[in-house]
């Protein structure tokens, strides 16, 4: 078999919601660029990579000059052809690799009349669990729904997504507002959810000192852990020191040399794998394995992924025996989707792993133009902007903290 085409298509698909993270936001929408990989025997495999536009699109076409003619089965020479670690100095396609990895898995899957999660050493699990994933939001820029800034106002939506989804596992990504602010935010979380399992993220933005305390504060919830409180392997390595919850990244170790020097010298106890991060489904379960070995804890990081990419996540989380933790999604913040049959259902907390040959999805073409359509017309947005915190920028430690006082409504984020 060999691969005759490579098509990327950049899509845009609406949030419910901007979702404020401690690095700037995602304004009302993800833009993805979804891949089809096309063989000579008709089988067309499916990829998708965060981000978009003419230079993604690009990317992966100039990716056809190494392809083109590449027999897709052959996974471990891909990584040396378009990756190998001496070029990646000059050219990181990290992230290519893996929304290329994802499309030959899923031809190889269609090929031989399996899922993905059945040539990668057959599921343990049928189903994954995931947790909330909660964000603060600003208000819809035309309907003004779905903000989320007052305590108040993040235990209603908890509690809404536990009825909705099942969520028995809460994540509140902070790192917005001042710490003590989300500390405030965070307990009365873990108080009206009494009984269920919480995580915090501020994205690395604290001094060490600021996460030390912050820890100690949080000792007496149901922590499944505190993920990266501050940027760097040194600075959580002093952090565990003090705090007695497990710490976990998807930031500093998302690849297997920073893996091996937390094995050497233990940072970090739990690693989110990330399928897009560390370049593919493949590597994801090598470290998966590489944690195993070492009683490191692993569960599923989300980068913002649409059906394509959460359908990894499935695959993945089905064969991993150490999947220690429910896995994060975007996925209950988007709208809609682009693949065939609409969107994956949660049920009590869980997402089936799909059952199809290869990934298991398939696109809804007329889902894909439009939203192509409607990239097309919006553009891109500013993953390290704050629609309305315009200059702003946040130092690590960072101290520039958004007002929770403040509950404007973002006028300048199209729709
Ligand atoms: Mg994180």
């Amino acid at each position: 078999m060999k691969i005759t085409d490579i098509r990327p298509t950049t899509v845009t698909v609406p949030l419910e919601a901007p979702l404020r993270h401690a690095n700037g936001c995602h304004w009302g929408r993800f833009v993805r660029t979804i891949i089809e990989v096309e063989t000579d025997e008709g089988l067309i495999g499916l990829g998708e990579m965060g981000g978009g536009g003419e230079s993604a699109e690009a990317a992966f076409r100039a990716m056809k000059k190494y392809l083109v003619g590449h027999d897709p089965t052959r996974l471990e020479e891909l990584r040396f052809l378009i990756a190998n670690p001496t070029a990646s100095l000059y050219n990181n396609r990290t992230q290519i690799l893996a929304a290329l990895e994802f499309a030959c898995l899923d031809i190889l899957g269609q090929k031989w009349g399996v899922p993905i999660s059945e040539i990668l050493g057959g599921r343990l699990r049928d189903r994954v669990p995931f947790a909330s994933y909660l964000f603060f939001r600003y208000p819809h820029p035309e309907t003004g729904a779905g903000e989320v800034r007052t305590a108040e106002q993040l235990v209603a939506h908890a509690k809404e997504l536990k009825e909705r989804y099942g969520f028995t596992s809460h994540k509140l990504k902070g790192g917005v507002f001042p710490p003590e602010y989300e500390l405030e935010c965070y307990r009365a979380l873990a108080s009206a959810l009494n009984g269920d399992r919480f995580r915090f993220d501020p994205n690395g933005v604290w001094s060490t000192e600021t996460a030390i305390w912050f820890g100690l504060q949080i000792e007496d919830i149901r922590n499944d852990y505190l993920e990266d409180p501050v940027f760097g392997m040194a600075g959580m390595r002093r952090v565990r020191e003090k705090v007695l919850m497990p710490l976990a990244t998807n930031t500093v170790v998302v690849n297997f040399e920073q893996l091996a020097a937390n094995v050497l010298d233990t940072a970090v106890d739990v690693i989110l794998l990330d399928t897009t991060f560390w370049g593919g489904i493949r590597p994801c379960v090598k470290a998966a394995g590489v944690c195993d070995t070492f009683q490191l804890g692993v569960a599923v990081h989300s980068s913002g992924e649409l059906g394509i990419q959460l359908a990894t996540m499935l695959h993945l989380g089905a064969v991993i025996p150490n999947l220690s933790f429910a896995a994060d999604a975007h996925y209950h913040h988007l709208a809609d989707d682009i693949i065939a049959g609409g969107k994956f259902q949660y049920e009590n907390g869980f997402i089936a792993v799909p059952k199809g040959p290869g990934l298991g999805v398939k696109l809804d073409y007329d889902k894909l133009s439009g939203y192509q359509e409607l990239h097309k017309r919006l553009g891109p947005y500013p993953y390290d902007q704050d629609p309305l915190r315009p200059g702003w920028t946040p130092t690590i430690p960072n101290d520039r903290w958004a007002d929770p006082r403040d509950g404007r409504r973002p006028t300048n984020v199209l729709l």
